[in-house]
């Protein structure tokens, strides 16, 4: 006998939390992300209550591998793109777009497109609004969209950023109202899709940032991004995991 615990995953809760997401932002597409085995729920277990999202993202490719083998045909994204040019195959191999937020990066890209002139590829461009983690800073970005541009096999480009304080209450420099504005004045004259908010800018800034595709973590998973200031009953989410065991004695 295996002790007797369960963790119980709950397909209805992450039903009813991917509609949240889609009715916050009913005016973008809504990527479910599954970074780190689904927040540690397992891919395999949330899929069949999360594929009805219009794409996933991941940090490692072998979840998107994951996805594709469960029959997902949804567009997937590698969130903090390749790691190396071999990682390039995959992407061509199983669809997969990823984020370029460096310039080696592009190099690998370079390369590979001499290597394997037939493939094609959706591109996510990364840019460094303020959080300070990854993407091109402003200066940089046009010059990266233009070289990206002028590879024939970069069928798209898609402007991405991340706040870092879209659970937060500062304003202004640290504000995630700085990094939108710098998003939008940097992208003002360069074509394509955009992609901003997390969770936390889902809930509770969707009246004010257009956004074309959202990515959706932590609210799927029925966890407030912002407790303790607010409670996921407040933001009508769903625990979607419970943790069930026996008693074996009183004492
Ligand atoms: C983790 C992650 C998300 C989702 O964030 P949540 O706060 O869990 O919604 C979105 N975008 C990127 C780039 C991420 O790494």
């Amino acid at each position: 006998m295996p002790r007797p615990i369960h963790a119980v995953i709950h397909q209805q809760a992450l039903q009813h939390n991917l509609q949240v997401a889609r009715s916050c932002a009913h005016q973008s597409q809504v990527f479910a992300v599954v970074k780190a085995d689904a927040y540690g729920h397992g891919i395999e277990r949330v899929y069949p209550a999360l594929k009805s999202a219009d794409g996933f993202a991941f940090l490692d490719l072998t979840e998107g591998k994951r996805l594709r083998a469960l029959g997902c045909d949804k567009r997937l994204l590698l969130l903090e793109g390749i790691f190396g040019l071999e990682d390039l195959f995959d992407c061509a191999k199983y669809g997969i777009s990823f984020a370029i937020h460096a310039q080696h990066q592009l190099e690998w890209l370079k390369t590979f497109v001499q290597l394997q002139p037939d493939v094609q590829f959706d591109v996510f461009l990364k840019m460094n609004s303020g959080m300070n983690r990854l993407g091109f800073v402003p200066e940089q970005y046009p010059v990266a969209f233009q070289e990206l541009k002028s590879i024939e096999q970069v069928c798209s480009i898609s402007h991405m950023t991340h706040f870092s304080d879209a659970d937060g209450m500062r304003l202004g420099q640290e504000g995630i109202e700085h990094q939108q504005l710098v998003f939008t004045e940097t992208i003002q004259n360069l074509p394509g899709k955009t992609s901003l908010s997390n969770s936390a800018a889902i809930l509770r800034h969707h009246q004010h940032i257009q956004s074309d595709i959202v990515r959706s973590g932590i609210m799927l998973y029925g966890s407030s991004p912002d407790y303790p200031a607010h409670t996921i009953d407040h933001w009508n989410l769903k625990p979607t995991m419970s943790l069930r065991s026996e008693l074996i004695a009183i004492q």
